[in-house]
């Protein structure tokens, strides 16, 4: 898979295409193909002739917002690229979920890869975005300047598990919380509720600089439009059997149905090597 989009992925989507559209008057906008268009009032045809005013991220959403009181909110799932075309690629392209053109002849398309169909798009007045289920049930953003970890974390549930629930903090997923993990020395299956001080500070930092690093990686190699394969800086994610970067340690993973945790043994678990089914129970 070309990487599951996250905070920093998003961001760098948001931050590219606020630089590039910022003033852009939209021509038409469409959902071809399987529909990914969540809401049906008002219509995408509403959108024709105003100006787009912002992108930004929230959590993993990108919000378009536009002059005309009317945002558009996307959510890429876990194989979705909003990509921003200089020319019109023609009517026939089976992987957009949505299509907006623009006067000036570019195109921003909504594109999907792999077997699951889960992008999706609504679009809202402005003013009700906040108030959207999407939104309304997101956590204090991780980055750049995550909540106090004393008050979100102070749950009896793994830090893997509380890390990438939404709910408790926005933005993280299952990429880049393995990385985050490693970085503070902690292991994922360490309770929310019984970090001590020192802990939660290293957690902390390893939030904020992990997921500054990332997106520092991204300012300089990523361009418009956003690649179909996305160049993740991931050292721990998914590099189970490989050298610890830190101490030579061979790196472990537990494997769930649908995900994989990958970490040191030597770094963050002293020196356990934790077995799949004990802990897919432990995680529940
Ligand atoms: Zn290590």
């Amino acid at each position: 898979m070309g990487g599951v989009p996250e905070l920093p992925e998003v961001e760098i989507t948001a931050r590219l295409l606020d630089r590039a559209l910022a003033g852009a008057e939209i021509e038409s906008a469409t959902a071809p193909g399987i529909n990914a268009l969540k809401t049906f009032d008002p219509p995408l045809s509403q959108l024709t002739g105003h100006r787009i005013a912002a992108v930004r991220r929230r959590g993993k959403h990108v919000i378009v917002e536009t002059d005309g009181a009317l945002a558009l909110l996307i959510h890429l799932m876990s194989a979705g690229r909003l990509q921003l075309y200089e020319k019109r690629a023609g009517p026939r392209d089976r992987t957009s979920r949505l299509l907006v053109r623009l006067a000036d002849g570019r195109e921003l398309r909504l594109r999907e890869f792999g077997s699951k169909q889960a992008a999706w798009v609504k679009l809202l007045a402005a003013a009700e975005l906040e108030q959207d289920g999407a939104l309304a049930t997101l956590g204090p953003e991780a980055w750049p300047d995550p909540p106090s970890l004393a008050d979100v974390l102070d749950v009896a549930r793994p830090l893997h598990t509380l890390l990438r629930d939404q709910r408790t903090i926005a933005g993280i997923g299952r990429s880049w919380v393995d990385e985050i993990l490693w970085r503070a020395k902690l292991s994922p299956f360490k309770r929310g509720n019984d970090l001590d001080d020192d802990e939660r500070a290293r957690l902390r930092e390893a939030i904020v600089s992990t997921l500054t690093d990332a997106l520092a990686h991204y300012e300089q190699v990523v361009q418009l439009p956003v690649p179909d394969k996305l160049p993740m800086p991931l050292e721990i994610h998914r590099h189970e059997g490989e050298p610890c970067p830190r101490c030579g340690e061979t790196l472990k993973s537990v494997h769930f149905e649908d995900y994989v945790i990958a970490y040191c043994p030597a770094c963050q678990t002293d020196g356990r090597v934790l077995k799949d089914r004990r802990l897919s129970r432990l995680l529940r």
